[in-house]
């Protein structure tokens, strides 16, 4: 075992199928308990250009409104202009979404880490975060900021915290700290081409029943002109994005957050939950993206 926490858990993705729905979201469980949706909404650039925050507004309520209801922002994107956005299109239905936003690393003391939430809160309109990360790891020694994380709990600002880019080392060390293992989840760099975190990280956190969040999922749109997922994505009579998503769904415990900022690509996101990969195109895929071999130092964009 890479890192140790009390006891281990049973995997955390479960389907909720229903048969009245084509197809549910299903879910993925949180140490605490609670269930997130497997596909959320990122919203890394959008509310940055004026001429495309109206699509992107509308991109966010709808994928709110078919069952994409986990949002994942930050106070970094765009200073906040993302946050603001996020603000605007839950206004109204807040208790519709899992809300997710992260602190950065230079705000991580006790003291900014409080201050940086009550800022957050107040750009997306609400009282509390139903999931606060720590971006990445600074120079603010864990044991204050994970104290800052269960005050912020104690106010009701926030219900969970996690955080964002940690290597096996650091979660170990996270886990040490007096309240680390509250940790609800570790969001990462997780894609058909950076598998790295399946040699080591993937399975310790999937020992310990903490979930890991999958960042660009399709590479920021990279992934998209490969031509072993566009031989798989024709075969389905799929599109490459619903491949590059739905093989990421193919792991256990692990949740994505795409960023779609127009309807079509929301609507094509969501239909990727119904994607279901054979034996055969994940072993095409495992040719041309092979799982890695040895250690990699964890890969961030
Ligand atoms: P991504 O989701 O892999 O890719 C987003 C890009 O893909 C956008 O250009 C989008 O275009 C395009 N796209 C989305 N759906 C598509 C589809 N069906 N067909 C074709 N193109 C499609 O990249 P990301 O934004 O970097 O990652 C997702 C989220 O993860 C971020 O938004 C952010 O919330 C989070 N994140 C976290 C970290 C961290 O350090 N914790 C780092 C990076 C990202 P349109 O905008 O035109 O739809």
């Amino acid at each position: 075992m890479l890192f140790a926490r009390g006891g281990s858990r049973s995997p955390t993705l479960i389907a909720t199928e229903n048969p009245m729905s084509s197809q549910p979201v299903p879910q993925v469980r949180l140490p605490a308990g609670e269930t997130i949706p497997v596909m959320g909404l990122g919203t890394w650039y959008l509310g940055e250009d004026p001429a495309r925050r109206d699509s992107e507004l509308a991109a966010l309520r709808l994928g709110i409104d078919i069952g994409l209801t986990l949002i994942d922002t930050a106070e970094m994107y765009g200073n906040g202009r993302a946050e603001a956005l996020v603000g605007e299109a839950i206004a109204g239905r807040r208790d519709e979404v899992f809300l997710v936003t992260k602190v950065l690393p230079s705000h991580a003391s006790y003291a900014d880490t409080i201050q940086a939430c009550r800022q957050s809160l107040g750009r997306l309109g609400t009282d509390r975060l139903d999931l606060y990360l720590l971006h990445w790891r600074g120079q603010v020694p864990l044991e204050e900021t994970v104290r800052a994380f269960e005050e912020l709990v104690r106010l009701g600002m926030i219900r969970y915290w996690g955080v964002s880019n940690f290597d096996t080392q650091d979660m170990a060390e996270l886990l040490s700290v007096p309240g680390g293992q509250a940790v609800q989840t570790n969001q990462v760099l997780y894609n058909l081409t950076r598998r790295g975190i399946e040699y080591d990280l993937l399975p310790a956190l999937q020992r310990q029943g903490i979930p890991v969040m999958a960042y660009s999922p399709i590479e920021q749109g990279r992934l998209l002109d490969h031509p072993a997922i566009i031989t798989v994505a024709n075969e389905l009579e799929a599109t490459p994005a619903q491949v590059a998503l739905a093989w990421v769904m193919t792991r256990d415990g692990v949740n994505l957050i795409p960023r779609a900022g127009t309807h079509q690509h929301v609507l094509e996101n969501r239909a990727a939950v119904g994607q279901r990969l054979t034996e055969q195109h994940l072993r095409a895929l495992d040719e041309a993206f092979p799982p890695p071999r040895r250690p990699r130092p964890l890969e961030m964009l």
